[in-house]
């Protein structure tokens, strides 16, 4: 095994998460440091690169295109830019489009009818669901509502605790994925039954790496084999950077909280296809009489998940890798190894609320880690 410990700075592509607005500021400084490290490499010369940053899903999103044809890698940016709005729309749970209707629907008995691509996430999440044992669980919307981490982005919002009795009794329902059944109707459409009137559709942990896996497939029926999509630090890459792997670096929760100088905690070059996720407790937060609360909650509890820090997924399905990320999360330091096992993740880095990092065999293999605190290695 050959585990990588050093210090240095990456001039490569070097991406950095940043999930909310307050962020911006951090980020913009980062690309900053983008622009300037990736200008000290040598870009192929065989390929252009075409690039693209929006925001959707909440978060920016960076699209990067490397393709001898411009018309080809502009149209195919243009197209992904509708669809990922589209999708956003349509999967948003609390807006109006078909989730946020859907679970109006869903807590009023009746039966809606579901678009082609929310029975796709009702049907992962479900497989998804029971490998976790139940720890990723979109089926408690209102428990994340309850949190109020739908208005994590609104300046105006004050925050306060949920009443604890309102946390109780949405555990007694018990909402699981495992309670809505799909069937069809005369007209030949899908309808959704619930058997839990709480249930309420949150794909938050998955939809942006599900959509990133979908932008990926409709990327390689326009004939585009070199990319890399970055939804705010969760990403996936087609082919290479020219002559070169994609190389990412993973932030430093610290840096972002102000606590050191080091942006970057660690790299890896990723291989055609490969997704690299991260869940962690700084990304989506709020702090109510000195405590942080953040966004990732289990659903054992009610409350956001103690013990971990960050969870990074390396695996080819997006979708899997952004699902992965939050159940191991959730998991935390003593069961992230069963879980990741179920799911049939092999590459993980996990670091605990004490600045443990935890490696299995196969990320530390893949991983370049820029710090001096010596991992952990679990066998899965
Ligand atoms: P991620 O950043 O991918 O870990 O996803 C976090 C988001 O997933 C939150 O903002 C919620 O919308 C949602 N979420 C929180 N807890 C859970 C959970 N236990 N299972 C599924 N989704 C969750
Ligand atoms: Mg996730």
């Amino acid at each position: 095994m050959s585990l990588k410990i050093r210090f240095k700075v990456i001039a490569a592509e070097i991406i950095v998460k940043s999930t909310t607005l307050k962020h911006h500021t951090k980020y913009f400084l980062f690309l900053l440091i983008i622009a300037i490290l990736n200008g000290c490499g040598s870009d192929s010369k065989d390929y252009t690169q075409h690039k693209k940053q929006l925001f959707t899903f909440g978060t920016l999103v960076d699209i990067s295109i490397l393709d001898n044809n411009s018309q080809r890698a502009n149209q195919a940016i243009d197209s992904i830019s509708s669809e990922f709005d589209r999708l956003h729309t349509l999967w948003h749970p609390w807006n109006d489009g078909a989730l946020g209707k859907i679970n109006q629907k869903v807590s009023t008995h009746s039966a809606p009818v579901i678009p082609p691509s929310i029975i796709k996430l009702i049907e992962k999440s479900k497989e998804f669901s029971t490998q976790s044992d139940g720890l990723f669980n979109p089926a408690i919307g209102q428990l994340i509502k309850l949190w109020q981490f739908d208005q994590l982005d609104n300046e105006e919002h004050i925050f306060q605790l949920p009443p604890t009795d309102s946390i109780q009794l949405l555990l007694q329902k018990n909402p699981q994925m495992s309670d809505i059944q799909l069937s069809l109707n005369n007209d030949n459409d899908y309808i959704l039954h619930s058997s839990n009137p709480s249930i309420a559709l949150d794909f938050g942990a998955f939809a942006k790496g599900a959509a990133i896996e979908l932008m990926m497939t409709n990327l390689k029926n326009q004939k585009i084999y070199n990319a890399l999509i970055n939804a705010g630090g969760d990403l996936k890459v087609l082919g290479s950077k020219g002559d070169r792997p994609w190389r990412i670096g993973i932030k430093n929760p610290d840096y972002l909280l102000n606590k050191s100088s080091q942006p970057i905690l660690a790299a890896v070059d990723l291989n055609n296809e490969e997704s690299l996720f991260t869940s962690g407790n700084y990304e989506r937060f709020f702090e109510y009489q000195g405590h942080h609360y953040h966004h990732i909650i289990d659903p054992r509890t009610g409350y956001p998940t103690s013990g971990t820090r960050s969870v990074t997924v390396l695996t080819k399905d997006a979708g899997l890798a952004d699902a992965a990320s939050t159940a191991l999360f959730i998991a935390g330091p003593e069961n992230w190894p069963r879980i990741a096992r179920k799911m049939g993740i092999d590459s993980v880095m996990l670091i605990d609320e004490d600045n443990r990092i935890y490696l299995s065999p196969a990320m530390a293999e893949r991983i370049e880690l820029l710090t001096d605190t010596q991992p952990i290695i679990i066998k899965l």
